[in-house]
């Protein structure tokens, strides 16, 4: 195993900016920094243990901070929307800032994606590289309440796994949903979309949205529509089949209720690509996935890693996370978090072979 550490550059201000490599003992390697911490690169062996990069991201720091889609960042304080940027907590209402069309999205202007954390490296119990990432939110960031911090583990697991643990803890009441962004493709480049990727979701229900990508508070059932991914269906099969919830989107973009208990770690995803041979697993313990199909990446592509040009159905996002705009939604599960208490949650992304 190796933890490897360079300087990827500098913010602006003259922040400095890492860059973080993990390697395991089974052929798996992460690059990750410490501007959004960022899942920068993701080497995974194929099917003849040929390792290729399975996300979607850029060469430079500078096109991170530039106009990154959220690519493989942490998403905080709160990850998607909330319906016009309002939430009332306590009796107390908050107006966050509108970045997308009328609502909140992503935790705001300055995400957590768009700050530098700090870091620090450590071997696991098993001998495995960690990298673990912290950050103070102050009362009043983006307008939330409560000075949160923040601590998010990365562990790259022999068994070819990266295990992401999240931990915060906040000084008043306050709302919290984080998530990692990543865009899978399978393939590491070899397909440019991943609508030959196949899908399964643990998911009898997801959360249809209005025309601004709000959840009407519904929790509908997928079958007998295009969202029904409870046995493996090619994420290309139905992608632009005439569904309301299709057309919205213009894709995949909803938030899946996953079944089983939240709280305790189980399936989400199973993603397969038949091209080389890679499957993904993806476990949680949050109650919901946002499934992304990367709709909104540019019809004419955009400039990415090794000369790659990324489009439309490029990748896919596989965001666990509580439901999108949970704090206006009381019947969802809860995101409020308070003093005393601990905001713990594990996610885990596995890698194998067909
Ligand atoms: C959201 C999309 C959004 C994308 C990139 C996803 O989590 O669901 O609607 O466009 O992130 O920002």
């Amino acid at each position: 195993m190796e933890i490897k550490r360079e300087h990827w550059g500098e913010l602006k201000d003259g922040t400095e900016v890492w860059l973080y490599t993990l390697a395991n003992d089974s052929g798996m390697r992460a690059q990750i920094s410490t501007y959004g911490g960022t899942i920068v690169s993701l080497w995974v062996p194929d099917r003849y243990g040929e390792p290729g990069d399975v996300v979607l991201g850029f060469e430079t720091l500078a096109e991170y901070v530039d106009h990154s889609p959220y690519f493989g960042c942490v998403v905080g304080r709160y990850a998607n929307r909330i319906a016009r940027g309002r939430f009332t907590l306590d009796g107390v209402t908050y107006q966050l800032a509108c970045n997308d069309g009328p609502n909140h999205l992503h935790g705001g202007e300055v995400g957590f994606d768009k700050r530098v954390w700090s870091s620090s490296t450590r071997e696991s119990d098993q001998g495995e590289p960690v990298l673990e990432l912290s950050l103070i939110s102050p009362d009043g960031d983006q307008g939330y309440p409560g000075t949160l911090r923040v601590r998010v583990s990365y562990t790259l697991t022999d068994a070819n796994a990266l295990r992401i643990d999240y931990e915060a803890t906040t000084d008043a009441p306050t709302i919290l949903n984080l998530t990692n962004h990543s865009y899978f493709n399978l393939s590491a480049g070899q397909q440019a979309s991943v609508l030959d990727h196949e899908l399964r979701l643990n998911a009898d229900r997801y959360t249809p949205v209005d025309d601004t990508l709000i959840p009407t508070g519904e929790l509908a059932p997928v079958a007998g529509t295009p969202l029904d991914f409870r046995s493996p269906r090619p994420i290309g099969a139905r992608i632009e089949a005439d569904h309301p919830q299709m057309r919205i989107a213009g894709g995949y973009d909803h938030n899946f209720v996953i079944n089983g208990e939240a709280g305790t770690l189980r399936l989400a995803a199973r993603v397969v690509d038949p091209t080389s041979g890679r499957v993904m697993t993806v476990r949680t313990t949050e109650p919901g996935v946002q499934l992304y199909s990367a709709n909104f990446l540019p019809l004419e592509g955009l400039p990415g890693k090794r000369g790659l040009t990324y489009g439309p159905r490029a990748a896919l996002c596989l965001e666990t996370q509580h439901f999108p705009d949970s704090p206006n939604k009381p019947h969802f599960p809860s995101v409020i978090l308070r003093p005393g208490k601990k905001f713990c949650s594990t996610t885990i992304y596995a890698f194998g072979t067909l």
